[in-house]
């Protein structure tokens, strides 16, 4: 396999770098986020269009512009390389003639989160890690907890004692130390964040270390790969933490950089739920960074974070791009989660249901045309759902 082409870790806010050696989380001099930096020309040599067409079917088949310099520190399930379907039924119901889903639920794990956490968890191994902890509430303890047990090492999950059973009993097959914590995400990360001080624990939290934004990332080359290196038009995302519309906008950018795409970008959305918009709101007020949220709610678990350190990052890629942000219900999120899988076969998690309800608006308002062509990334599967998903069932019975 080529090498990997990582220089450094740089701060996407005050542009210091630092070594890629040292287990950095966030930024030592401002705390914000750090990002992998490659030299992009020698990455371009041997990765090319042609070369990619060899290789291996996931993530790590952009081998060069990984983070993790050991092939032997790869831990992978095979994750990535999902299908990027075709949705003609769905769109027809609006009059959208070329509606794309890329479909994340067949991940191993049943959600992208498995992207960043093969990329985290192989360079934390890298590092010298044994024991890592991280605050979740849903998919991305699954995740953890899996590639820690093909590494290895120890898992440990600080998890709101009402996340549903699913995402309890996946860490507990996978051998994570499973922690229920009596109050709300929040009140989990201060647990996670002193048994880290205590037990030299390494916090995998959501761009709180610069490697599960590697992971994502690849969700940005490949559409491009799998486009035939053309763009959508528009790409509709779940906000929650914010790491993959981060990830796809620094893939694509990358991309650029190496000579593979032009400058040519979709128009990133972000769409949130009613009961906890901070990106919505900053981004309809002009601000720089987003206001965190006292009560958060929504069913759907991977969009209720009401406060992201990325949060600047994600306003940025929204805007750069010409894109927009927007809420939805959890009516509408039902609604959209039914209709996706009535109409083309792909039971989302409700994060992807959310998607679909935020294009109907924006199809209705004008703001996405019915010729552009449109990619919704269905970021999970139901399967992990069905105590929040039983209203549906109700409606359609
Ligand atoms: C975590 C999660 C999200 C939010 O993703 P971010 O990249 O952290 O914004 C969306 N959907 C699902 C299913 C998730 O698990």
């Amino acid at each position: 396999m080529p090498a990997s082409q990582i220089t450094h870790l740089e701060c996407s806010n005050c542009g210091e770098d630092f070594d890629h050696h040292d287990a950095h989380r966030t930024c030592p001099s401002c705390g914000k986020v750090l990002f992998a930096r490659y030299d992009l020309d020698r990455a371009a040599a041997t990765l090319t269009r042609k070369s990619l067409t060899g290789r291996r079917p996931d993530m790590w088949r952009y081998r060069e512009i990984m983070p993790v310099i050991d092939d032997a520190n790869i831990i992978t399930l095979g994750e990535g390389y999902t299908p990027i379907l075709h949705a003609p039924r769905l769109g027809g119901t609006i009059g959208l003639k070329n509606l794309l889903i890329k479909d994340e639920g067949l991940n191993p794990t049943g959600s992208f989160k498995a992207r960043g956490l093969s990329a985290a968890v192989s360079k934390a191994k890298e590092l010298g890690k044994t024991a890592l902890t991280m605050p979740s509430a849903g998919n991305a303890a699954g995740a953890m907890s899996a590639y820690a047990a093909v590494a290895g090492m120890e898992a440990n999950v600080f998890m709101p004692a009402d996340a549903p059973s699913a995402n309890k009993n996946e860490c507990i097959a996978y051998g994570a130390r499973l922690v229920l914590v009596d109050g709300f995400i929040t009140d989990a990360g201060a647990l996670s964040a002193k048994a880290a001080e205590e037990r030299d624990l390494f916090d995998v939290s959501t761009l709180r270390e610069p490697y599960r934004a590697e992971g994502k990332k690849t969700m940005g080359l490949e559409i491009a790969e799998q486009l035939d290196w053309t763009v959508p038009d528009v790409i509709l995302y779940p906000t929650g933490g914010g790491t993959g519309i981060v990830g796809i906008w620094k893939a694509l950018d990358e991309l650029e950089r190496m000579g593979l795409m032009g400058s040519e970008r979709p128009r990133m959305v972000s769409v949130q739920a009613e009961g906890c918009s901070p990106i919505v709101n900053a981004f309809e007020a002009g601000a720089d960074h987003a206001e965190p949220i006292k009560n958060p709610h929504t069913l759907a678990a991977g969009m209720r974070v009401p406060a992201a350190i990325g949060d600047y990052l994600i306003l940025q890629a929204v805007r750069e791009s010409g894109g927009t942000a927007i809420r939805v219900s959890d009516d509408e999120i039902l609604e959209g989660t039914a209709e996706m899988a009535r109409l083309e076969g792909i039971f989302p998690a409700p994060e992807g249901g959310a998607i679909w309800a935020a294009t109907k608006k924006l199809v209705d308002q004008g703001t996405i045309g019915r010729d552009e062509r449109v990619l919704l990334i269905n970021t999970g599967s139901a399967l992990k759902y069905m105590d929040v998903l039983g209203p549906l069932f109700e409606v359609n019975a």
